[in-house]
């Protein structure tokens, strides 16, 4: 399946994609589906992020060609870190940063959108916790995350967290070839398979610790060549049998 969440008049509603159009939900479809008879044509559909967080769970330096870029070794566990529900931004949202921020970056990454409450999750069954994949722009002010120490700030700035263009339980998230483009310019080229800790024993790990609920979205972390962006930029992420998640800097 692959699930939108779109603007509709009454609020925000889920749909499912089928060819061009839009099947709408009565409801988010974490457990059953529940098609409420709508049907619209999915270009003419304002996208929303296809998620509702109550937090972003981030894993860092989880390619170890960029934990190698950003002058370290690639870490023993995973750095787990989070960005606030305000990060949150739509599909084709502008990115905008405060003026004290000096250098923003663009991460491309794959995203785990959760479909059930998740707690000491074994590896073996994290497909049963899981909606689908989708892409996230990991936005940084990489000068202000290095300034803290730690990462809260750098990392969860209003509008810091591009999630989408749809969710999809459709691919094989370790199989999966990554793409981030500045200004058409290919800038990021990774593949999932690289991932340090992959998909399956992340969760295990994350979910020992916190509990995952339906909604919540899982960063995997960026493959190496992360860089700036400036106002005007057009930054996209592009994740193979996905689709192309597309923001401006403003
Ligand atoms: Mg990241």
């Amino acid at each position: 399946m692959r699930y939108v969440r779109i603007d509709h008049p009454g609020g925000p509603r889920w749909g499912v994609v089928k060819g061009e159009d839009v099947l709408t939900l009565s409801k988010p479809p974490y457990e059953e589906l529940e098609y409420d008879g709508g049907r619209l044509a999915l270009r003419q559909c304002r996208l929303l992020a296809p998620c509702e967080p109550t937090k972003i769970v981030c894993v860092g330096k989880n390619y170890a060609e960029h934990a190698r870029e950003m002058g370290s070794e690639p870490p023993g566990r995973p750095i787990l870190f989070l960005k606030g529900p305000n990060a949150l931004n739509r599909p084709d949202g502008a990115v905008q940063a405060p003026e004290f921020v000096g250098r923003l970056d663009y991460e491309g990454e794959l995203a785990v959108v959760i479909r059930r409450r998740a707690r000491n999750v074994k590896e073996k069954d994290f497909a049963d916790y899981v909606l689908g994949y989708t892409c996230l722009n990991d936005v940084t002010a990489r000068d202000v995350q290095q300034q803290d120490g730690q990462w809260t700030r750098g990392k969860s700035m209003d509008g810091f967290c591009p999630v989408g263009p749809l969710v999809t339980d459709e691919v094989d998230p370790a199989a999966l070839a990554l793409t981030t483009r500045l200004n058409g310019k290919a800038v990021q080229q990774g593949h999932t398979a690289d991932l340090i800790t992959p998909i399956p024993r992340l969760l295990e790990f994350i979910t020992a610790a916190m509990t995952l609920e339906p909604g919540d979205v899982v960063a995997t972390g960026t493959p190496s060549g992360i860089g700036p962006m400036i106002p005007g930029d057009r930054v996209e992420v592009d994740i193979e049998g996905i689709g192309v998640l597309k923001n401006q800097v403003i």
